[in-house]
């Protein structure tokens, strides 16, 4: 038999090259990603559709540059709105002023465009390529071997992978099949989040991390004229009401000219935790994106990491499928620090934003002084826009 018969006769004892668990931005950015390189794709997800919510809205300039390849960052700026600028403020006092608009790259801005659109955009290039997800169809369980890993549908069936990705979120069951510890803790607070229509007292094309004794709220402009509102609370309603929202930007953001909020279009509530996986491989399982990483969403970084790993681990999984087993350590070894790094600076922005008020003069002095340090403006900016993992 010729070598290029036995690998296929190899491959034919397998259902599939990568099966990924899970269709969220992650998982699609995954999928098409192997799909544009030819590898034999399944994508599974439990849910009957997409969700359509909005949900992570910020997409940063190193996330546009390492989707070049997919062909989606043009389509996405398109369907986004441009923020050249991040400011922390307490109230109406600009503590920290960061700019994009000097950053080395060809997206000097952060891109506000919501996770629904973020994830049909992907979903269209994979369909492009002639990818699709499979839908509604759960993963129940996986066992592996040398040669591969089986999983358990949970209709009954079985699926035969040579690589199995958990893109399952944050609740990861392939995390969970694999044994891979999820170490962390949650934060005491919950986060609310609306996206609403918003008139007066707060600067356009600016996203804005407000700090006040009362918590933090951040208000970011979106397409179409909304703003989204986030803020960290006590008990978050399970919708916020348009007064809920009013009550929260009287107390927390600008006091000079009041911003009225006219409409919540959308709005939401979670808790959230800090952890990271153990490990991003257990043999053929390999984990990305909330699956193997969650933590607060100040600073945006959440969805930006996943998308990220999965881009990173489409190299890894095409030299693995050309038999070099490494690369799948040196994804590892790459992204579980920039998780890390990832995880400690949003909890960072998420303590200063929530020290007890005897000591927020001191805060207001200290990041007054800092910002002034044009190093420290810099490196911030390279830090959230993720240039800084390039
Ligand atoms: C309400 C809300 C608001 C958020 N707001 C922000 C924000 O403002 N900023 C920010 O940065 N991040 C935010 N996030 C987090 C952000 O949405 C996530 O970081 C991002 O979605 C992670 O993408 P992912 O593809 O890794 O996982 P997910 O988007 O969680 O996708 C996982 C997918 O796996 C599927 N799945 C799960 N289990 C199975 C199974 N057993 N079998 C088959 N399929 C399975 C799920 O149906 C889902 O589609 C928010 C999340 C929520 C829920």
């Amino acid at each position: 038999m010729s070598q290029e018969s036995m690998s296929q006769a190899h491959s034919n004892l397998f259902d599939t090259d990568v099966l990924i668990v899970g269709a969220g931005p992650t998982g699609l950015t995954l999928a098409a990603a192997l799909a544009l390189r030819g590898v034999r794709i399944t994508v599974i997800d439990r849910l009957a559709e997409g969700a359509n919510s909005s949900r992570a809205a910020v997409v940063h300039a190193r996330t546009l540059e390492v989707l070049e390849p997919l062909g989606v960052s043009a389509t996405l700026i398109g369907r986004g709105l441009r923020a050249q600028r991040f400011t922390i403020r307490d109230r109406d006092r600009v503590l920290v002023p960061i700019a994009f608009d000097k950053l080395p790259t060809a997206y000097p801005y952060t891109l506000m465009v919501s996770q629904a659109v973020t994830e049909s955009v992907l979903l269209e290039r994979l369909e492009a390529l002639g990818g699709q997800v499979r839908r509604p169809c759960q993963l129940a369980g996986l066992t592996q071997d040398e040669a591969g890993v089986t999983a358990m549908l949970d209709d009954g069936s079985r699926l035969r992978a040579r690589y199995v990705v958990g893109a399952d979120g944050m609740h990861s069951i392939v995390r969970e099949s694999a044994g891979i510890p999820f170490s962390g803790a949650s934060y005491g607070e919950s986060f609310v989040l609306a996206d609403v229509r918003l008139s007066g007292g707060v600067p356009s094309a600016e996203v804005i991390l407000y700090f006040s004794p009362a918590g933090m709220v951040v208000v970011a402009p979106l397409p179409g004229g909304l703003h989204r509102i986030v803020a960290t609370v006590q008990e978050a309603p399970e919708q916020p009401s348009t007064a809920y929202v009013q009550a929260l930007l009287d107390a927390r953001g600008p006091e000079r000219e009041r911003a009225v909020v006219h409409d919540v279009l959308w709005g939401s509530r979670f808790r959230v935790h800090h952890r990271v996986a153990d490990t991003y491989r257990a043999g053929r399982v390999l984990l990305a994106g909330d699956a193997a990483h969650v933590h607060s969403p100040a600073g945006g970084q959440g969805m930006n990491a996943g998308i990220l790993d999965a881009m990173r681990l489409s190299e890894g999984l095409i030299k693995a499928l050309a038999d070099d087993q490494s690369s799948l350590d040196t994804y590892g070894s790459e992204r579980r620090p920039v998780a890390q790094q990832v995880v400690a600076l949003a909890d960072r922005l998420t303590r200063l934003a929530t020290v007890r008020p005897g000591l927020r003069a001191l805060r207001n002095a200290v990041l007054s002084l800092l910002a002034r340090l044009p190093r420290f403006r810099r490196q911030l900016a390279w830090r959230l826009s993720g240039l800084s993992y390039r």
